[in-house]
């Protein structure tokens, strides 16, 4: 066991990371302990016979004490009295990502961002792989990072990194980096924008080029002038910088300079926020190196994935949309606008589905976006109350209806009776809560499923009353 003298190696969180740590650093011999708040998470039995110290529980503050280097789970924030603790006693807190990091020899892509992580890194693992690359896709997107390592023909990782990831990472070291975009979220465990912003921006620490978003001037990092760097925005870009141009016919293209790339109705996945994360896509996979051309050929195969503004169905001429992984404001105003700039030019008006758990956030910032394309509002979830409050708080239009339903079943009891009104100007119902579902469901994917069921009751019961 050579590395036993480095230490013990205290795993904190017994999740999908927790374990994936657990068993890279007993393989590569290291003493191995793990502790986890609760009493049997169902992980344990998947452990490494060899770690014999398995404390489960409590976070167990002595054995902390003891360690030489403690591996913290996204889900665990180091303000953990435990944590903190141990911090303050000077001992290194990483996160799987610092060991990932460390012992990756091939380039890295990394990306984060308030929102369309998920979508754009399944885009460049996508664009890899349809160039002929072996690629690596994981971090924050299911698939733990230190599991990409056991693919020793890797010649690309893609990685989804979040603020939780990344706050304990240092010299990441990436082939390209990028923040995507950033608006409040998770800041009742980042404190306030800042920490957030921070947390976020260690992700450019060490890279080797980065991608910027114009428009966003939070997502600009702070690296010499000199380190290659490509842009991306709604508006034409200059020469060598990604961006979308308008031709007098009003067809929109993806340009690159002043060359047209790609026209937007080529691409299946909708909305506008979606063209800003093909160019995202396209950049990053520029400065990585991969062929122009595929990567234009995959952008008009992907679908998308499922719960991000994902069409579910029509019925009685509205068409339902499941932006269940909506989970923060910043997701919402984009939905909203990228589906209302479909909906609402043709007097038609969005019915909206917002509530769960509202993490902190200031829900007014909706309402300029609320009073552009929606008329309905519905509410859910434990803070569906105090969301109605922030928006009455701000300016929101009279033109509004609001309406509290607290679970989703209630809600299509609602739509079915505003729908009903001939007065009723709704094309399209959007689940876009801008909130955590944890209050009610077992997490954005659960709520995206129970929308898709009832909107599928609902063409059961017209048809049965027809
Ligand atoms: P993440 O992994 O960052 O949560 P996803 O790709 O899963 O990102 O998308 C999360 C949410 O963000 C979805 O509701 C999606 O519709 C929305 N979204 C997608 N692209 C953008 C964008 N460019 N800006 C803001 N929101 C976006």
């Amino acid at each position: 066991l050579i590395h036993k003298g480095n230490g013990l190696q205290v795993v904190v969180g017994l999740g999908q990371s927790g374990l994936s740590v657990a068993h890279y650093l007993a393989k590569q011999g290291y003493q191995v302990a793990v502790t986890d708040a609760q009493v049997a998470p169902t992980l344990a039995a998947q452990l490494p016979d060899e770690i014999e110290v398995r404390q489960f529980g409590t976070i167990d503050a002595e054995l902390l004490q003891q360690a030489a280097r403690i591996i913290i789970s996204p889900g665990i924030s180091l303000d953990t009295p435990a944590i903190a603790a141990a911090r303050h006693a000077n001992i290194p807190v990483v996160s799987d990502i610092q060991l990932f990091c460390e012992a990756c020899t091939v380039p890295i892509v990394a990306i984060t961002g308030s929102n369309a992580k998920s979508t754009v890194t399944t885009l460049v693992g996508q664009m890899a792989a349809d160039a002929g690359i072996n690629v690596g896709v994981g971090g924050n997107i299911g698939i733990p990072a230190l599991t990409l390592l056991d693919n020793t023909n890797m010649e690309l990782a893609v990685l989804e990194l979040s603020s939780f990831q990344l706050e304990t990472v240092t010299n990441l070291g990436a082939k390209v980096a990028t923040v995507l975009n950033m608006s409040p979220d998770h800041l009742d465990r980042h404190g306030d924008m800042l920490g957030y912003h921070q947390a976020k921006h260690r992700i450019f620490q060490g890279a080797k080029s980065v991608v910027i978003n114009r428009e966003d001037a939070l997502t600009r990092p702070l690296v010499a002038d000199n380190l290659p760097r490509i842009s991306t925005g709604i508006h034409a870009p200059d020469k060598g910088q990604y961006g979308l141009i308008t031709d007098g016919e009003g067809q929109t293209f993806i340009a690159r300079g002043t060359e047209r790339l790609l026209s937007a109705d080529k691409l299946l996945m909708k909305g506008r926020h979606n063209l800003l994360n093909a160019q995202a896509a396209l950049a990053l996979g520029e400065l990585a190196g991969l062929p122009l051309e595929s990567m234009l050929e995959t952008l008009q195969q992907f679908t998308g994935l499922e719960h991000r503004c994902q069409y579910i169905g029509s019925f009685a001429n509205i068409d339902y949309f499941d932006d269940s992984k909506g989970t923060n404001i910043g997701s919402t105003m984009a939905a909203i606008e990228g589906l209302g700039a479909v909906y609402a030019p043709k007097d038609g008006k969005l019915l909206l589905i917002l509530g769960g758990q509202g993490k902190g956030q200031q829900f007014g910032e909706l309402t300029p976006f609320i009073n552009q394309y929606v008329s309905q509002v519905l509410f859910i979830g434990e803070d569906g109350k105090q969301i109605e409050q922030h928006l009455r708080a701000t300016k929101l239009s009279d033109d509004v209806a609001l309406h509290q339903c607290q679970t989703l079943e209630n809600a299509f009891v609602t739509i079915q009776q505003v729908t009903a009104s001939s007065l009723s100007q709704v094309q399209a119902v959007l689940l876009s809560p801008a909130c955590a579902s944890f209050d009610q469901y077992s997490g954005y994917a659960a709520r995206g499923e129970h929308f898709s069921r009832l909107v599928a009751q609902l063409d059961t019961a017209q048809s049965d009353s027809t």
